[in-house]
């Protein structure tokens, strides 16, 4: 791993494309991911960004971007006027293109730092987007800012299965993703499990089940349409299609989604969110 150290001027960028109508910010309080080489990386959105990767392979380096909080707090002010003139919120999308607890989180404290920040400034709105069962070494200072803010812990659980033939483990097991997702809706903080991108499920009822053990709302999106292209071309690129394809035929085409939702719908008592709509928690009724 590649590690580096990197001022930045401004973290708060103004969101465009998938995230627009999600939130007013995304903040990246790093720059490229460990989780790169696991599971998740392999279809990782992010690695055909080429003004990010500057030619380096996914995973291979993280700039660790140290000022962000400082600059977080220099910055949120202006950014929340020009939120609050277009009639928006402000609101922040943390992280979209990074993993905001990397393992190198609990030595250098980047976002540890960032959420004391915004206890001090803070948002109106704050996502916060994780991979990792380590999101639970913050839950007070997420509890503390979800009294502050309107808060949501997103934690991405894309299937039941550990790993797909001929790619690597996640980052995160499962079932310690599953756990930290109860650890943190039982402690109260809006807790959302997101199945994005959708990989095959082994045994659809029992997931669900278990996500309504541990969330209040669930979100699902499929890569195509998800990826930021409307075929899923980015992804297709990549070697995800086809391990799906391999365990679960069908699984690599959208129509999938439609057939998981379904169980879902059935299983799941909470809202249910679909792509960009879920992300912004503008959900659907679920099975109550
Ligand atoms: S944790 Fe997020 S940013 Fe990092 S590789 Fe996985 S999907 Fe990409």
């Amino acid at each position: 791993m590649d590690l580096s150290f990197t001022d930045v001027a401004n973290p708060l960028t103004r969101t465009g494309g998938y995230l627009a109508g999600v939130t007013s910010h995304s903040l990246q309080p790093y720059r490229g991911c460990p989780l790169g080489s696991s599971l998740c990386g392999v279809g990782c959105y992010v690695q055909h960004n080429p003004w990010l990767t500057r030619g380096r392979r996914w995973g291979s380096f993280l700039e660790i971007r140290q000022s962000t909080a400082q600059a977080y707090l220099s910055h949120a002010p202006r950014e929340r006027r020009w939120a609050h003139r277009k009639g928006s919120r402000f609101s922040i999308f943390l992280a979209s293109s990074t993993e905001p607890f990397p393992p190198q989180e609990r030595r250098y404290g980047v976002t540890a730092a960032l959420l004391e920040a915004m206890l001090v400034e803070p948002p109106d709105e704050l996502v916060v987007q994780t991979h990792s069962a380590a999101v639970t070494d913050h839950r007070g200072s997420l509890l503390e800012l979800s009294r502050r803010c309107r808060l949501r812990v997103h934690v991405s659980i894309e299937s039941d299965r550990e790993t797909l033939p001929g790619l690597p483990p996640p980052g995160s097991p499962v079932a310690r993703r599953f756990d930290a997702a109860r650890t943190l809706h039982e402690a109260g903080l809006e807790t959302v499990i997101t199945v994005a991108p959708l990989l095959p499920l082994l045994d659809a009822e029992t997931f669900f089940r278990r996500a309504a053990a541990s969330a209040g709302a669930l979100v699902l999106d499929h890569f195509v349409g998800g990826d930021g292209t409307p075929d899923g071309r980015r992804t297709h690129r990549t070697a995800l299609p086809a391990a799906m394809e391999a365990v679960e035929p069908g699984s690599s085409s959208p129509e999938y989604l439609e057939r998981v939702l379904e169980i879902a719908r059935r299983v799941f008592p909470g809202p249910i969110g679909v792509g960009a709509d879920g992300f912004a928690a503008r959900y659907r009724a679920g099975a109550a």
